[in-house]
């Protein structure tokens, strides 16, 4: 049989031997290798996982890692979880799921048009989030000053997925996921994270913008709802560039990334774009976070977060038996893992359940 021909059974053969339904990841494999950018991750590129698996018949390695963060019990969580408004009885106001999966549309667009991996950027844009503290920055700056090494919701976000979830086995995701989580990082005064750390891929830079435009629009929408500030109070200058709806700003920040980093290893915003975004930042900083209706309730969650962290670190006993430290120097570590996983209902009954007196009834 002549060598060319060898060559042709040999693929025959694969081909018949190959489970019903390989034969679409391998399709999907092909697609990422034909129709990607040079620069973006590819999934067969991965460096793996730290436990090897056999690979799905029916997806890429990066979409098995979105629909592992989708199943797991901390991203059902981030439905009671918020980051401006505690717990908020209104049902338009945003959440951290809904952050997460504005996120992950912002992101994906930008990565479809920039020929960079959507599937990456969907699992790390859903995933950014699973660490974050009951009362968003106020659990998290009172975890932060309490425990020892201090507190951030990207180191607690890896945690989740790499130790805390299917009962202490983790979840098993690809380094190029974990990676994106972990670098998950802004400096206070931009949106743009490269200047912190940069990340090994152009996908986790993708959801580090998206991350901001997706925040500071809904945080604008819901400081209205609030009455916390007027749609007119925003800096002129960022209306003027960016417009005056949210779908206007979104969509204007969105092509803005995608026309400066088209056909470029790399993912950014224009000049006066970033800074007519970081200008909005600031003022949310100023005008709402900050602001005393906000800051007063702040006070009240960051102290609900202090006294239940010390009355765990007190009563160990009174930890739920998965989160009950094998050695007393992992004491802190396991308190500070079941207080970082609590929603903010979860928090606030905890508290009232610990510290405050029930009521007598005959
Ligand atoms: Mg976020």
């Amino acid at each position: 049989m002549p060598s060319s021909n060898i060559s042709a059974h040999t693929q025959y053969v694969i081909e018949a031997q190959m489970q019903p339904h390989e034969s679409v990841r391998l399709r999907l494999e092909e697609g990422e290798m034909a129709s990607l950018a040079p620069w973006a991750q590819r999934s067969v590129e991965s460096r793996g996982r730290s436990r090897p698996e056999e690979p799905s018949p029916v997806r890429t390695e990066f979409q098995r890692d979105r629909d592992r963060v989708i199943h797991s019990n901390a991203f059902r969580r981030l439905k009671h979880k918020t980051q401006v408004f505690i717990a908020p009885t209104g049902e338009h106001y945003a959440t951290r799921l809904t952050h997460a999966l504005e996120v992950a549309q912002v992101g994906r667009t930008v990565a479809r048009a920039l020929k960079l991996n959507e599937d990456l950027v969907e699992a790390i844009a859903l995933a950014h989030d699973l660490g974050h503290a009951p009362f968003g920055h106020a659990g998290q700056s009172a975890l932060d000053q309490v425990h020892p090494g201090g507190f951030r919701h990207n180191e607690q976000s890896l945690r989740v997925v790499e130790v805390l979830e299917k009962e202490g086995v983790g979840l098993n995701l690809t380094w190029e996921v974990r990676e994106g989580i972990r670098t998950h990082r802004k400096p206070r005064s931009s949106i743009a994270g490269v200047a912190v750390e940069p990340s090994s891929t152009l996908e986790a830079e993708v959801v580090k913008l998206a991350d901001g435009i997706a925040y500071i629009n809904h945080d604008i929408d819901d400081a209205v709802r609030a009455g916390v500030i007027d749609i007119d109070d925003l800096p002129d200058r960022s209306l003027h560039l960016l417009g005056r709806s949210r779908s206007d700003r979104i969509d204007r920040l969105v092509r803005d990334i995608i026309d400066t980093s088209a056909d470029r290893p790399v993912v950014e915003m224009s000049p006066d774009v970033l800074d007519a975004t970081d200008l909005l930042r600031s003022f949310l900083f100023e005008n709402v976070y900050l602001s005393p209706a906000v800051k007063s309730e702040w006070s009240r969650a960051h102290h609900v977060v202090l006294q239940l962290y010390g009355h765990f670190c007190d009563v160990p006993d009174e930890l739920p038996p998965a989160f009950r430290p094998a050695a007393a120097d992992s004491l802190h570590q396991s308190v500070c893992d079941y207080i970082a996983g609590m929603t903010d209902q979860f928090a606030l009954h905890t508290f009232q359940a610990v510290f405050v007196p029930k009521m007598w009834s005959l």
